[in-house]
């Protein structure tokens, strides 16, 4: 009862801050009876019955409206544009309070996973047909259910630290209010007086529900756990001191980091990304994904037009090969040309050498744009497919 007047105090509370709402909506999870005490403004958007559905409707009507604007300027930005917009306009819509609704149900959370497909394929310029995996280790992002995953285990470790301190023992933050930080099982340790293996573990939520089973606490206290293996890299992350560093590990172990060379601006880089994605104009792409019936060459007719045939191997583009063959090794070491076979050099043209470390990779950058604007105009002429 104590908690339920502390959570009507703050949602009264006119200068109530958003990370404070946030903490708020947590209570109102744990205390289904007093979802009404949500604020007005915010009240349309949460059904009574405390299913996720109307609000991810809230969520994704404003979240689409912004990028449909980012849509209609998609010929106009750099990829790098297009990105920094979504990424600041479009994403903390869909992602403020996502702590909370990660238990809505699967047919939601693939709603959800569409829009930030979506925005993918605006960013790339890839067809919608292309893969949503690819797609995602192309930009370096991560699927949202991974994100709210980190932001799950990020509020958790918040409340088993509950405050940060300085070096002299002066609390220096105070990261989560006293009610949460009381809501961390105890762990195994804890319990026992005995040294043991899983000291550390916390004790799992007991639930009667599945949607309580998958609701914040439980879900996530499974997630720290989990955490808990005989892995040292996941044990270091579990233990990190401070939040700033439990992120950084976790980012490093599991998300993916963005290839700085695929976001190059040079005219013909959405080109060179529909060859790596594996959805391009060539015939083989279009065979492959039932677009046409025939993925023979339509220049030579010699053999399937995939992506080594294009860049190695079709005779109507030999003078241009020739010429930028010539440019590489101009650039490259004549011990690192010699070990290059046919595949490391479709490799170095659509990916890069990672091991080609700057000014020579840019370099060699620079040189592939030149067949980058050699893609670019077989690709325009066989305009196949509309975005
Ligand atoms: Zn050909």
């Amino acid at each position: 009862m104590s908690e339920t007047s502390n959570c009507t105090g703050w949602l009264r509370f006119p200068k109530i801050g958003l990370r404070m709402f946030r903490f708020d909506f947590a209570f109102v999870i744990r205390q289904r009876s007093v979802h009404c005490l949500v604020d007005e403004a915010r009240k349309k958007s949460f059904s009574s019955d405390m299913k996720w559905g109307s609000h991810i409707d809230a969520i994704l009507k404003k979240a689409f409206n912004r990028l449909n604007g980012i849509r209609r300027l998609k010929s106009v930005l750099s990829r790098v544009v297009k990105e920094t917009l979504y990424k600041s306009l479009v994403l903390p819509i869909v992602e403020y309070g996502s702590v909370l609704f990660d238990n809505c149900s699967a047919c939601l959370k693939l709603r959800l996973e569409r829009l930030h497909r979506n925005d993918a394929v605006i960013v790339t310029g890839a067809f919608k047909n292309s893969s949503f995996a690819r797609l995602l280790n192309e930009l370096g992002w991560d699927s949202l259910e991974d994100r709210r995953k980190l932001a799950r285990l990020s509020l958790f470790k918040k409340m088993t630290l509950s405050a940060q301190f300085h070096k002299d023992g002066n609390v220096n933050e105070i990261l989560v209010p006293e009610y949460l930080h009381s809501m961390v099982p105890p762990s195994v340790g804890d319990r026992s007086g005995y040294v043991l293996r899983n000291a550390g573990k916390l004790d799992n939520v007991k639930t009667r529900l599945v949607s309580s089973y998958n609701s914040f606490l439980p879900k996530t206290t499974r997630d720290w756990n989990s955490l808990l293996s005989d892995n040292n890299d996941l044990k270091a992350i579990q233990q990190s001191k401070t939040i700033e560093s439990f992120k950084a590990n976790y980012k490093k172990q599991f998300l993916r980091t963005p290839n700085p060379l695929y976001r190059i601006e040079n005219g013909g880089n959405m080109h060179q990304t529909r060859l790596r994605l594996g959805l391009s104009q060539l015939r083989a792409h279009l065979f492959q994904h039932n677009l046409i019936d025939n993925p023979t060459c339509q220049f030579c007719g010699l053999e399937p037009e995939t992506t080594s045939h294009y860049i190695l191997k079709c005779p109507t583009y030999t003078v241009h090969r020739v010429r930028i063959l010539m440019g590489l090794t101009n650039l490259l070491d004549a011990p690192y040309i010699a070990g290059l076979n046919d595949d490391k050099i479709v490799q170095l043209f659509l990916h890069g050498d990672p091991l080609l470390r700057p000014p020579r990779g840019w370099l060699i950058d620079l040189q592939i744009d030149t067949t980058r604007s050699i893609l670019m105009h077989k690709l325009l002429m066989a305009d196949v497919l509309k975005h």
